[in-house]
């Protein structure tokens, strides 16, 4: 690709002077100038006229040598006064002059050198910044009706090639952004449908600090130069592209870059939509920059050389955007730009008391709330939610946006599907066979058809009917304190807050807290869990019942977030079977890669479900619940029962469904919970050891629990809640409390959630048991 390796014709200053002389009669002094593929001098008469020659070969850049005097002579058409660089002909009065060196033929140009200097030495005013915009405006104005073949080159400063380079992120050390990066690509390649749909043209597209010429009192832009990265591109790539470099060039602070934009604006009238997609332009060309870094120092040591300053300032200035509000910084885009902004980043009114009052009116006063000061969230992106202020909150809680809030990806999918069809399963759909078909390709091959619900509840409700009428039993076998779902069935089946006695179930043991996934089970441990099946077994006997099922959550989330060696379920699984009943993995918390080691839980755990149920991140926040089991099974349910569900399974469901997937591989999301689970699991571990009030760290992948300590169990309780509490008021971190006793801080993110937010977390816990240890209460 263009622009990865750099490669600039080499002549020295003799040749220079004789190439002026030999194809532009010019007596000059000469010297040289950078330049990434071209080779280029600048000259001075004896009567003080400077001009720059740049030299080509013809070999590989003939059609951007003739781009480059087309465009100039567009310019100068166009807009005679616009401070450009002006083209002039060989003594034979041609464009472009030819020589031949070497048996190498070789392309030249001569331009005017423009007086002033380089906006890299200036520390820019706001009115030096709004004036970059400005005459960028002024460029793409005369610039809209250019085109050459040469413009649509695959370019690797074109951030929208960012597939094709997002290869190369192993080539940076996890340390140097690594995780940032290849986030940053995955929300390009989610926008690249909406940065097709934008208004394009030919644009400079590399307005950088050293391509800007301002006046000796920098006080306005006396030029700008350098038209060989020219491209077809999106208009708004002109303006990002300049806040970026100014950013990565330590030239303007974050704050600042709007100017540049509101400057431009008044040039160019500026669609709110692509506001909406600055962002992510802007993140990527650092992205871009690091990655041609890195890609550099593996093939072409000088050419990364030359991009080593920018690398470093790339990474900062990246990490800054990551951390910042983006939902704030749009806003503040849009104020420059004079749009609006839209539902997506538009602040929302403010949910003071009243509304609270409100919601008690309307929904009851027991409705839930998370929080002593409950969040009124407007919007979220990714790993990160956002109140009306726009403060942006880390989503440590929420497995139901399991790739992200609002991925891109999936709520075009919602989009696209909503506005052509939605109908159920009762006519044939090609969406929901597609998702089924992949649905089941990634689980064991007995499990092999589905049936669609809207929800993880009644995903289990259904499981729940199928074991009662495969077995003929009518007991259940859940773990300790199990959430199984909100049907009056499935309630049943959640004695922690369902309903907490009914006969038909008992409730087994957790597993062992001490034992993790590599460690070998005692003897006695194993004894002990096969004991407690039996007894369970035994106790669903005395009340008249068999098992019909036993249920299981493969994360064990509500029993304390555990994970215990195969050999645990093994045990548990034969006494449970050898009784007659069915095994059903409800995946709802865990299912979908959250492991990082296995898509499934129940892989993880050593488990052969009959029956796998799944809901929450199915759909990405649709709502969508599955129930998958051998065809038979399902056949025989419905020819007892008929079954048919209104939206389960509908047309817009499935395609939520299959983005999901597709995210999840594009991503490999899968992979980034197993190395981020590690790296968080480590971290935690490091500040669990120092603090009196942190106990074991629990879990593994994404699905993460830490002990909270104290004297007694209400001490440590108050303590729990109190770090939840001061997490989200203090540090605008959302995290969870699980468990029997309550006593357990629930750590389950989106799952794009990359070590740089697990940092954020750490340092949050840190804090906040610093707090919690110097008082004790
Ligand atoms: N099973 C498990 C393990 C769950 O955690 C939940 C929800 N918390 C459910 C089932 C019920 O899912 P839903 O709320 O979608 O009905």
């Amino acid at each position: 690709m263009l622009a990865l390796r750099t490669s600039p014709p080499s002549f020295g200053i003799a040749e220079g002077e004789r190439i002026a002389r030999d194809l532009y009669g010019l007596a000059v002094s000469v010297s040289a100038l950078p330049g990434e593929r071209d080779c280029n001098f600048r000259l001075r008469t004896a009567d003080a006229r400077e001009f720059v020659l740049k030299v080509q070969g013809v070999a590989t850049d003939a059609e951007s040598t003739d781009c480059l005097v087309s465009v100039l002579d567009h310019l100068a058409e166009q807009d005679p006064t616009l401070a450009v660089p002006r083209l002039f002909p060989t003594l034979r009065g041609d464009a472009v002059g030819r020589f031949n060196r070497d048996a190498i033929d070789y392309a030249t140009c001569l331009v005017s050198f423009l007086p002033g200097q380089l906006m890299t030495t200036s520390s820019p005013s706001m009115g030096l910044l709004q004036g970059t915009g400005s005459i960028l405006a002024r460029l793409d104005r005369a610039l809209q009706g250019f085109f050459h073949p040469s413009l649509t080159r695959r370019l690797a400063w074109d951030v929208r090639r960012i597939p094709e380079l997002a290869e190369f992120c192993g080539y940076i050390a996890p340390g140097e952004l690594r995780e940032g990066v290849e986030q940053v690509c995955g929300a390009l390649r989610a926008c690249l449908p909406r940065l097709r749909g934008l208004r394009s043209q030919a644009i400079h597209g590399d307005c950088h600090a050293a391509n800007l010429l301002v006046d000796t009192d920098a006080q306005s832009i006396s030029g700008i130069i350098d038209f060989g990265d020219m491209i077809h591109a999106p208009l708004i790539f002109e303006p990002a592209v300049a806040m970026s470099e100014l950013l990565t060039e330590a030239v303007a602070p974050l704050a600042s870059v709007a100017a540049v934009l509101h400057g431009f604006a008044q040039g160019q009238a500026v669609q709110a939509n692509e506001v909406e997609l600055l962002y992510d332009i802007i993140t990527a060309r650092h992205a871009v920059t690091l990655l041609v870094h890195a890609w550099r120092r593996h093939h072409d040591l000088s050419g990364a050389r030359v991009l080593d300053q920018a690398a470093v300032h790339s990474g900062r200035s990246l990490q800054q955007l990551l951390n910042a509000d983006r939902g704030a910084l749009t806003c503040t885009w849009h104020e420059a730009a004079g749009t609006s902004a839209t539902a997506a980043s538009a602040p929302a009114r403010s949910a003071g008391h009243a509304d609270l009052a409100r919601r008690h009116r309307l929904m009851g006063a027991g409705a839930e709330l998370f929080y002593e000061r409950p969040l009124h969230l407007v919007r979220g992106s990714g790993v990160w939610l956002y109140d009306p202020q726009g403060r942006a909150y880390l989503d440590v809680y929420n497995n139901v946006p399991h790739v992200g809030h609002t991925h891109p990806t999936v709520v075009a999918a919602i989009q696209k599907q909503t506005a052509i069809l939605a109908t159920h399963t009762r006519y044939l759909h090609e969406n929901i066979l597609e998702y089924a078909e992949q649905l089941t390709a990634r689980l064991p091959a007995h499990l092999n058809a589905c049936i669609f619900v809207n929800s993880g509840s009644e995903a289990n409700d259904v499981a729940w009917r199928m074991a009662q009428m495969a077995t003929g039993h009518q007991g259940g076998l859940v773990m300790d304190t199990a959430y199984h779902g909100i049907t009056d069935a499935v309630a049943a089946l959640t004695p922690g807050v369902g309903r907490p006695h009914d006969p038909r179930v008992v409730m087994l043991k957790a597993p062992p807290a001490g034992v993790r996934i590599g460690d070998e089970l005692s003897a006695a441990q194993q004894a002990a869990a096969t004991q407690d099946a039996d007894r369970a077994i035994a106790e669903l006997r005395k009340r008249g019942f068999a098992p019909a099922a036993f249920y299981i959550d493969s994360g064990l989330t509500s029993s304390g977030i555990f994970d215990p060696p195969a050999a645990w379920a093994v045990a548990v699984t034969a006494r449970v079977r050898a009784a007659g009943s069915l095994v059903v993995a409800d995946e709802v918390q865990y299912g979908l890669g959250r492991p990082g080691s296995h898509f499934w839980g129940f892989e993880r755990r050593g488990l052969e479900p009959d029956i796998v149920t799944l809901g929450k991140p199915v759909a990405n926040g649709y709502p969508m619940g599955v129930v998958v089991a051998n065809r038979a099974l399902i056949e025989a349910f419905q020819a007892k029962f008929g079954f048919f569900s209104t939206f389960g399974g509908n047309a817009v469901a499935a395609a939520a469904g299959l983005a999901v997937l597709k995210v999840l591989d594009d991503e490999k999301l899968m992979a980034n919970a197993l190395s981020v689970g590690a790296y968080l699991i480590a971290q935690l571990e490091a500040v669990a050891a120092r603090h009196e009030c942190l106990g074991q760290v629990r879990g593994t992948g994404l699905l993460l629990g830490l002990e909270v300590r104290g004297r007694d169990l209400p001490t440590a309780q108050r303590h729990t809640k109190r770090i939840i509490n001061a997490l989200a008021a203090e540090f605008r971190i959302l995290i969870g409390y699980e468990g029997p006793h309550a006593d357990i801080l629930k750590l389950r993110p989106p799952m794009p959630f990359r070590r740089e937010h697990a940092d954020l977390l750490v340092q949050a816990i840190d804090a906040a048991a610093t707090a919690v240890d110097s008082d004790g209460a």
